[in-house]
């Protein structure tokens, strides 16, 4: 969901990239609604087949999660929300997972909520045939063995798993609960989703830019003021850290600067977008009528 780069040392003309960032930042629409087309769906037959529950829930572990909140901190800081990692996740996050897969026809999908399940994922990996077995017994072993040996149980990171269908969560934030189903809804889309995967690891901007124009689409559809505030206030500054590491690989020597002001940059500009809220949902309207749908 968000990359964390340590901050080393800042070269003296960091502040400047910094303070060029916060100012190009002041309420730019880069994540414009735009939906995902549902037409385009197709959910793998053999995942179906499992006949799962959508979503599963890891017991409560005091110590563990106590241990999770902690090591969380970095990424409470830089989304500057406590809910990030805090593996204690509640009803409203819960309540936008299950509308938002009702919405999307996501029964394929599967959500692990503070879940340590690699075995069942393992299940999973082998049943998502709409993944070309060259993918998923490469990048896909690979991202499983990732999650086996790092848990995110522990170490936190909500993210999505195209190989095996599925979305970890471990952060109470509903904004953060539908990107990663976004995500979802987004591969299940893809006529190649093992090569659109693998693209992922070269330029993630392009999927994270999908995918969150979908949840504003999705919220401003619904008129959820709340919601959409709520996501300005996240996925901007969460899209920074993947724009910010793409400018960092661009201009190495600037990495950190670039990081940490393309964070700062996405703060600024999420708040700029919610202070004009009404307009916004006012314009919506305007252009697509209505469509309330509850
Ligand atoms: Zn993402």
């Amino acid at each position: 969901m968000i990359r964390i780069y340590s901050p080393y040392r800042i070269a003296p003309s960091t502040l400047l990239i910094a303070a060029l960032l916060v100012v190009v930042s002041c309420g730019c629409h880069v994540l414009d609604p735009r939906p995902i087309p549902p037409s385009q769906q197709t959910q793998s037959p053999d995942l179906l087949a499992l006949n799962e529950e959508p979503l599963e829930f890891g017991k409560p572990h005091k110590v563990l999660d106590t241990a999770g909140w902690i090591w969380g901190i970095p990424g409470k800081v830089m989304l500057w929300d406590r809910r990030i990692d805090n593996h204690h996740i509640t009803e409203p996050t819960i309540e936008a997972t299950t509308d938002y897969m009702r919405d999307n026809s996501l029964a394929h999908v599967k959500v692990r909520v503070n879940q340590y399940a690699p075995l069942k994922d393992w299940k999973r990996l082998r049943a998502n045939k709409n993944v070309a077995w060259p993918y998923r017994y490469t990048l896909g072993l690979a991202a499983l063995g990732g999650e086996a040996i790092l848990p995110g149980r522990l170490f936190g990171g909500d993210h999505y798993n195209p190989f095996t269908q599925t979305v970890h969560l471990y952060s109470d934030v509903p904004a953060i609960a539908l990107h990663e189903l976004a995500h979802a809804k987004d591969f299940s889309r893809r006529s190649y989703p093992g090569t659109y995967g693998a693209a992922y690891l070269f330029f993630p901007t392009w999927h994270e830019t999908v995918a969150s124009r979908d949840v504003f689409s999705y919220l401003y559809q619904r008129q959820d003021r709340e919601g959409i505030i709520e996501a300005n206030r996240i996925l901007y500054p969460a899209y920074g850290t993947y724009v910010g590491s793409g400018l960092g690989s661009v201009i190495p020597s600037q990495s950190v600067p670039l990081y940490y002001g393309t964070v700062i940059a996405g703060h600024i500009n999420g708040r700029m977008l919610s202070r004009d809220i009404d307009e916004h949902l006012a314009e919506y309207r305007y252009l697509f009528g209505s469509g309330v749908h509850h």
